[in-house]
């Protein structure tokens, strides 16, 4: 189970497909959690095309230990975790390699309750793991699968009732949506269609290969800004293979960061009711100015959609979720959830009865970059060392990887917990103090790599 290319964290684990991720890490892993959980098991998996490969592999597992594992099939994320609590499971396996590219997959693990496992969990799963042999079912009391093709729909009726849905229908918005070829093609088109959006869908076929990358970052976003400019469109929609991430494009097609999805979220949340705001470290201060405007608290938890969504369990968020598209609707579930996401965005846009592009300009304005840089093997105290060295006068918070604000802006870095390496941000008003930042980090990066 070692390898380089193998990431395991508490909530799953992820890997390239044949290297680090093989079937026999995926039985392990899924017999484990089948052993833990017991009983009703869903699964879900995206369009890539060792996700069958890989369900299987979850199947035989499952049954080898007793669980009934009930088949979602192609099926996002967010569907998937709505349904373990609907369907009261005792819990739910997501094949997805969700943002990374296609030869990557990935196995994420659902708790009963809808929630991806706890750190305290991840830790029992891997117990299990390590064990030398597991207690399987004799032949008199394997598990066995079965078929539910009704996740989608109850998703998105569940939907449909936190949003004005006449009054969105009643606007007859133009809407592009590029699903990336992933799972959210069987989803999202359904929704706009029930929201009376006149749907022009771009990589909406099932192909496991993907016309673009799964991450909805600008630069993956191009063919959907050609076609919401081309088109005339009210707004053009971009998810990850398993759609619980969201990007928007406005009218006029000018790539935005993903930042402002969450944003856009919470402006629409928070209008209609008060309440705290919960995001990670790393998600774009915008959050704080829009909160402010309705006197709300904003609280910041580690990255990873778990901590965020804990806490806003914990303390009674109306609304949250990361930047990276990835929001999270407390009333139908603490998930990500991009399909949620779409509704929200036309919910407001109808309400404000204005074009997107008009409202995202009077949203503050902050320049963040964000770079990915190789994880050169660097130690995390070696780094921290020299960030209290270079940055002595900055605000530090070390709860995920290294966080200095300064009074014109803040930059991060943490080594990924999905890909093999350190992502860098840094935030301010001006491009010119952002650019800075992310130079100066740069260079401590360099001179760890240099050392080690
Ligand atoms: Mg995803």
């Amino acid at each position: 189970m070692k390898s380089s290319s193998l990431i395991v964290s508490a909530s799953g684990v992820r890997g390239k497909v044949g290297e680090g991720l093989t079937c026999e890490v995926v039985m392990r892993f899924s017999a484990a959690f089948g052993l833990m959980k017991g009983g009703k098991i869903l699964v879900a998996c995206d369009t890539r095309t060792s996700s069958p490969m890989f369900r299987y592999a979850v199947f035989s597992a499952l049954l080898s230990v007793g669980c009934t594992a009930v088949d979602l099939g192609v099926c996002p994320t967010p569907s998937l975790q709505l349904m373990v609590k609907e369907l009261g499971a005792e819990g739910g396996i997501a094949i997805t390699g969700s943002h990374n590219p296609p030869d990557w997959n990935a196995l994420k693990f659902v708790r009963s309750d809808g929630l991806f496992l706890f750190p305290e969990e991840g830790k029992e799963l891997l117990g299990i793991c390590r064990e030398e042999k597991f207690q399987r079912k004799s032949w008199r009391k394997l598990g066995r699968v079965c078929r539910d093709n009704s996740a989608i729909l109850r998703h998105i009726k569940k939907i449909l009732e936190f949003v004005d849905v006449e009054n969105i229908r009643s606007k007859n918005f133009k809407v592009v949506i590029d699903a990336g070829n992933g799972a959210g093609a069987l989803a999202t088109p359904v929704l706009l269609e029930k929201l009376g959006c006149k749907t022009i869908c771009l990589n909406c076929e099932m192909k496991g290969n993907f016309a673009r990358l799964p991450e909805p970052v600008p630069s993956n976003l191009k063919g959907l800004c050609r076609l919401v400019k081309e088109t005339g469109a009210d707004v053009g929609f971009a998810h990850d293979a398993d759609a619980d991430r969201l990007a928007l494009v406005p009218d006029g097609g000018e790539a935005i960061s993903e930042e402002y999805t969450l944003a856009v979220a919470c402006r629409s949340v928070l209008e209609k009711v008060q309440g705290p705001v919960v995001v990670n470290i790393c998600t774009s201060a915008m959050i704080e100015d829009i909160a402010a405007n309705f006197n709300c608290p904003v609280k910041r938890t580690p990255v990873g959609d778990v901590n965020v969504s804990r806490c806003m369990r914990e303390s009674l968020a109306v609304i949250g979720g990361e930047g990276n598209g990835g929001v999270i609707y407390p009333l139908l579930n603490y998930a990500r959830d991009g399909i949620m996401a779409v509704a929200l965005a036309l919910d407001f846009l109808a309400r404000k009865d204005t074009p997107l592009s008009t409202i995202l300009r009077e949203l503050p304005s902050y320049h963040m970059i964000k770079e990915k840089i190789p994880h050169p093997g660097i130690s995390m105290e070696e780094l921290i060392e020299r960030v209290r060295e270079e940055f002595g006068q900055g605000k530090l918070n070390f709860e995920d990887g290294v966080k200095v604000t300064l009074p014109e802006g803040w930059v991060h870095i943490r080594p990924s917990g999905t890909e093999p390496i350190l992502r860098v941000i840094s935030e301010a008003k001006r491009r010119d103090f952002s650019e800075e930042l992310l130079i100066r980090a740069k260079k401590i990066i360099k001179r760890c790599a240099r050392k080690s």
